[in-house]
């Protein structure tokens, strides 16, 4: 059988032919890596600082297209004690910039047996669209439960009442899509914000901590449980970062300090040796960090069947 009839034949079967989700088990703690789809994006924008040479052969090696190519976009459930805590929201839906392949998420939650309505605490790592955007959907607030609580950095929210835009490094469309998710999540949903400064434990085990960088609240989710870790990075990572940490991904704000964050993370994961999962990382995301030479190697697990 073909895979052409594997997925179009509309007999009954797996819809996908590509699993949508990947457990672990972090200590006491169970994570769920439920992938939003994909976004297809410029190649510049992996390192506008960069030199076209470089960024060239990095695509090579990597045997990916030189234009464009699809990002991963990865949401994170994770069961501590009674809490179920939805980490990111993907990208929902937003027609004008023409991205059918990503908002999967509800769909796929449904999928997994997950109901909206279990979900206690919604940690967001920043407010920038693909990890805010599902909550703005039609018909998803009303799913959720009323004494929702969401968890982000002060930071984050304050900046979005006037966002920077001057270092960024966007597709045409994006800095408005951005600012407008932000602005109606924020008007949406202000009654279920728990906002912390640097760090906040949301469940047992289940720490959010802000970096800044990427956004002034970018916040990275430490999930630590009987001796095991695991690391939610957010977009602190980026599947160019451990060849090339000093590039400047298009969608940072504040390109510099992203890249010493991303070195001083890279650097303390590798050294601990702990799980890494990541946003924007090809799902599931599920690996570790190496270092080489000047820089750091990414080391996917085996998958665990
Ligand atoms: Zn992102």
């Amino acid at each position: 059988m073909s895979l052409d009839v594997a997925s179009r034949s509309g007999r009954p079967g797996p819809e996908e032919l590509v699993p949508s989700r990947y457990a672990v088990r972090v200590g006491e703690i169970d994570v769920l890596v439920v992938s939003d789809g994909v976004l297809p994006l410029p190649t510049k924008m992996l390192g506008h600082n960069a030199d076209d040479t470089a960024r060239a052969a990095w695509l090579n090696d990597m045997f990916l297209p030189p234009d464009a190519f699809d990002w991963s976009l990865n949401v994170v459930v994770v069961r501590s004690g009674e809490q179920v805590i939805l980490i990111d929201a993907g990208l929902g839906l937003d027609p004008d910039l023409n991205l059918p392949r990503a908002g999967q998420l509800v769909k796929r939650l449904e999928a997994a047996g997950i109901d909206l309505g279990s979900v206690t605490d919604v940690v967001l790592t920043h407010m920038h669209m693909d990890h805010v955007g599902g909550l703005i959907v039609d018909g998803v607030k009303e799913r959720l439960r009323p004494d929702l609580r969401i968890h982000v950095a002060a930071a984050e929210v304050k900046f979005w009442e006037a966002p920077d835009f001057t270092h960024v490094n966007m597709p045409a469309g994006f800095p408005d899509a951005l600012r407008t998710a932000a602005k109606k999540f924020a008007q949406e949903y202000r009654s279920h914000l728990r906002l912390f400064d640097d760090e906040h434990e949301v469940a047992p085990g289940v720490v959010v901590r802000r970096t800044g960088g990427h956004t002034p609240g970018h916040s990275i989710v430490r999930l630590a449980s009987g001796g095991d870790r695991l690391t939610f990075a957010g977009d602190a990572v980026f599947a160019v970062g451990f060849d090339h940490p000093d590039w400047h991904n298009g969608f940072e704000h504040d390109p510099e300090e992203a890249a010493r964050v991303r070195l001083r993370l890279l650097t303390e994961l590798a050294a601990s040796g702990e799980q890494l999962v990541a946003t924007h990382l090809p799902f599931p995301s599920v690996g570790r960090v190496a270092v080489e030479g000047d820089a750091f190697r990414w080391v996917p697990v085996f998958w665990d069947y």
